[in-house]
């Protein structure tokens, strides 16, 4: 009998000594991270397959940037930017799924989210370091931006210009998509849970192996401080899906002592005038999340948070 006590009392200490150290021992996963859409992007998943999973994925974010990326001459973006008026560009599968929730987002903000804005967001050259263009190129720009100036059909998966100066910019939404195709090619594969960091855009699956219950805590960025600063008690619980901050600190520069950022009203082609710095959205698709995140930023408290009900989604203002 004493024997038998022994050697229970023998399973359960060791039973607690492999519990206490996988408790020290934090699941790592496999992580990769790579710079594309102009920011660190990582992936990491956890499982038996999480290598190759993860390396799948980052095949296909890739894929979008390439497809995305306006200053790739073979990008679908600049075969529509350089078209003529009334020539008709086929977009594909992934730029049609991108265009059709753009559109929708849209018409549902009343023009705030304007994937055809990409003229006036070229004269700020953002990505060249920045320049406060004057008054008369921000109005010539914007007769070529506008509902309107670019057709997308998505039966045909056809876009049309009507205007030869207009142009596609995806960047407010290109990302977004690219943390939906990653999880969807994660969940492929034998792994318990994933998250990709897009920069500003997190979409997760599955089971966080490193939290009891198995849920993603997302810690939201503090505006202008360095990468990777949260509040500790800002964290967003998830136990799936996309946590999408659009934000005046991601993209910037100062002149004169003025602040100019990345995301343009469409009405009057200057950054977008609000009391706070970034938006969060909190949904299924990272895709929506993302259009949205930019969308509201440029409408408002009010109407934003109007917008993202319309939509499910939940919405955060910092
Ligand atoms: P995000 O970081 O998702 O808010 O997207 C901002 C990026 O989208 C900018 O860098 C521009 O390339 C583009 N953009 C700026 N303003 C708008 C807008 N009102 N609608 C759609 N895209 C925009
Ligand atoms: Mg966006």
């Amino acid at each position: 009998m004493n024997r038998v006590k022994w050697g229970i009392l023998t399973v359960l200490l060791v039973l607690a000594a492999v519990l206490f150290f996988n408790y020290l021992n934090e699941d790592e996963g496999y992580s990769r991270e790579v710079f594309l859409f102009d920011t660190a992007c990582t992936v990491t998943a956890y499982g038996n397959d999480a290598e190759q999973a993860v390396d799948a994925a980052i095949e296909r974010i890739s894929e979008i940037h390439r497809l995305t990326d306006a200053f790739s001459e073979n990008s679908v973006i600049a075969k529509i930017n350089c078209a003529k008026a009334g020539e008709i560009v086929e977009v594909g599968d992934d730029i049609a799924e991108i265009l059709s929730v753009a559109v929708s987002v849209s018409e549902k903000s009343g023009g705030a989210f304007e994937i055809s804005i990409a003229p006036v967001v070229k004269l700020w050259n953002f990505d060249g370091g920045g320049k406060v263009p004057d008054e008369l190129e921000i109005a010539q720009a914007m007769k070529r931006a506008g509902n309107g100036k670019i057709i997308f059909d998505g039966e045909s998966k056809t876009v049309v210009k009507t205007d030869d100066g207009a142009a596609v910019d995806l960047g407010g939404a290109a990302k977004g998509y690219a943390g939906d195709v990653a999880i969807a090619v994660l969940s492929e594969f034998d792994v318990r849970g994933a998250i990709v960091d897009l920069g500003g855009n997190i979409s997760c699956f599955g089971s966080n192996p490193n939290s009891e219950d198995g849920v993603w805590r997302i810690g939201l960025q503090k505006p202008f401080a360095p990468t990777g600063e949260y509040d500790e008690d800002n964290i967003i619980e998830i136990s799936g899906g996309a946590v999408v901050t659009s934000g005046t600190y991601q993209r910037y520069f100062e002149k004169d002592g003025e602040i100019y950022h990345h995301i343009i009203d469409p009405e009057t082609g200057y950054p977008a005038v609000q009391e706070y710095s970034g938006v969060t959205i909190v949904t299924d698709s990272s895709l929506l999340g993302d259009c949205l995140a930019t969308a509201c930023f440029v409408l408002g408290k009010d109407e934003g948070t109007h917008l993202a009900e319309e939509y499910g989604a939940k919405i955060l203002f910092e």
